[in-house]
């Protein structure tokens, strides 16, 4: 058992978990037993797959059991002591809670964990800067006593108004999200949107033509962060350039919270005191449930604490105690080895491929993921996940810098070494999950469609799967998942 392990409470807790599961199990059993077989087959399907998709984790069972409990019942819009719902005592510890852990571990001066989702925490953070930032003519300037009275002409002002910002975010295929300004995403839409990308020859973020674009630009909003980019980012310098054209700085830390949480991002590298507003995931590296986190400044807080209702259904209470959970286990030391270990395993991955010849976004990494260009293969993005999948190797196809097959095909694979860093992999194992996967792209041919050559059609040549399936069982069972854990 490593100290990575989310199991790493050893042989009691392991035993202790396994009978809450098969208690479970019996229980949702009595009602619908296929939903408690394909449970099982979800664990077991796990625990027998290499999963290097970067955006995944495996939560502990004790974040896992506390999302299964009444506190999914409670409706508790509004904030700590402050709902629109009555007896809402219990919910408000919790969320207290988990605010608490999150300022702790970030340093932050304020956090607000209700969002759903990354995208919903996204989403909070617009809605908290045009709410600050923008300045609508009051309800007193328009002559009327309540929102109601408004009339038709003073709805347009103030749309006129709010409906004009510029938003200047990290392209989604050199790296950024779909929500940093992507034009078919709604903050393409609700924003006038400008994208910046990297140096095309080197694949780095060009600092530069970052403060060039937005002196040109003037964002209301400058994004920061990345669901795809595998290097570190200034985000000191990020200020800079925010400051100088009087633009808000938004970090969407999703992927790599876990890496600032355990104190790998550091200095220039930690977002959170460069931004006016931090965003994040809770269960990608961070290693919780799946959800969202706003982080902000004294400045931002009061609109961000009106998320709910605003821009966020009821929160999902049962998730904010699940938050409170991962975030006091990403406050212990082990949790620091742990963001220390999924960078060294990315830069171990990353070398692995090098050695074999393999090409890589931006020559390398230093965070948690790597993307490979599959083109000298002779593949796709699809071709090359699926033929993976066969492999029980789960990646995940993506865009690489100005993709020549788009981002359905795509180029490009992306890895992740935090979940089966949880698992106890180290840098060996890493590398041999590096040989593994060249052996089996090495091994597929794109296969003829109807038209020509198929962007998705494959052949892996006989008995690729089974040895490549073989050699990771090997790997898997030295590193169980939930080791202890039986169901
Ligand atoms: C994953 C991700 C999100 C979205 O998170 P969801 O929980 O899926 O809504 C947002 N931003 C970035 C940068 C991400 O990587």
């Amino acid at each position: 058992m490593t100290s990575s392990s989310p199991s790493g409470q050893g042989a009691d807790y392991a035993a202790t978990a396994s009978e809450a599961y098969r208690a479970a199990l019996r229980v949702i059993e009595s009602v619908e037993p296929r939903v408690a077989e394909a449970t099982r087959k979800e664990l077991a399907d796990q625990r027998g797959s290499l999963k290097l998709i970067a955006s995944e984790n495996y939560a502990s069972p004790a974040v896992l059991l506390t999302m299964g409990t009444w506190f999914s019942d409670k409706y508790a819009e509004g904030t700590v002591g402050h709902r629109f719902y009555a007896a809402c005592q219990n919910v408000d510890t919790v969320e207290a809670l988990a605010a608490e852990h999150a300022r702790e571990l970030f340093g932050a001066p304020y956090a607000y964990a209700q969002p759903h989702s990354g995208i919903d925490a996204n989403l909070v953070a617009y809605w908290a800067i045009l709410a600050t930032r923008i300045e609508t003519p009051g309800l007193a300037e328009l002559g009327a006593k309540h929102v109601n009275d408004l009339s038709e002409a003073d709805w347009e002002k103030l749309r006129a108004k709010l409906g004009n910002q510029r938003l200047l975010g990290m392209s989604l295929d050199t790296g950024g999200h779909l929500t940093h300004g992507f034009r078919p995403n709604i903050s393409g839409k609700m924003f006038h949107q400008r994208q910046y990308g990297t140096d095309p020859a080197t694949g780095f973020i060009d600092y530069d033509a970052v403060a060039a674009a937005a002196r040109e630009f003037k964002p209301l909003v400058l994004v920061a962060g990345y669901s795809a980019y595998p290097r570190r980012v200034n985000f000191a310098k990020m200020r800079e350039i925010a400051d100088e054209v009087g633009a808000t700085l938004m970090v969407d830390m999703a992927h790599f919270a876990g890496l600032v949480a355990g104190k790998v991002f550091t200095g220039d590298e930690d977002p959170v005191p460069h931004a006016h507003i931090t965003t994040t995931t809770t269960h990608k590296s961070l290693r919780g449930p799946r959800g969202g986190l706003v982080l902000a400044t004294e400045e931002y807080a009061p609109a961000v604490d009106k998320g709910c209702p605003m821009v966020l259904g009821g929160p999902l209470s049962h998730v904010m105690a699940a938050k409170a959970v991962a975030l006091a286990e990403a406050r212990r030391p082990e949790f620091r080895e742990y963001a220390q270990s999924v960078a060294d395993n990315a830069q171990a991955l990353a070398d692995g491929f090098i050695k074999r010849d393999g090409s890589l976004v931006t020559g390398g990494t230093d965070n948690h993921l790597v993307l490979l260009d599959v083109t000298s293969f002779g593949l796709t993005g699809r071709q090359a996940e699926s033929a993976l999948l066969d492999s029980g190797i789960v990646t995940n196809r993506n865009a690489i810098p100005a993709d020549p097959n788009g981002a359905w095909y795509t180029s490009g694979i992306r890895f992740g070494s935090p979940a089966l860093t949880t698992r106890g992999f180290g840098a060996d194992d890493f590398d041999r999950v590096a040989e593994l996967v060249v052996e089996v792209l090495s091994n597929t041919q794109p296969a003829a469609g109807p038209n020509g050559p198929s962007k998705a059609k494959y052949t892996l040549a006989d008995g690729t799967a089974e040895r490549v399936r073989a050699a990771a069982a090997e790997l898997l069972d030295a590193n169980p998942l939930y080791p202890g854990l039986t169901l």
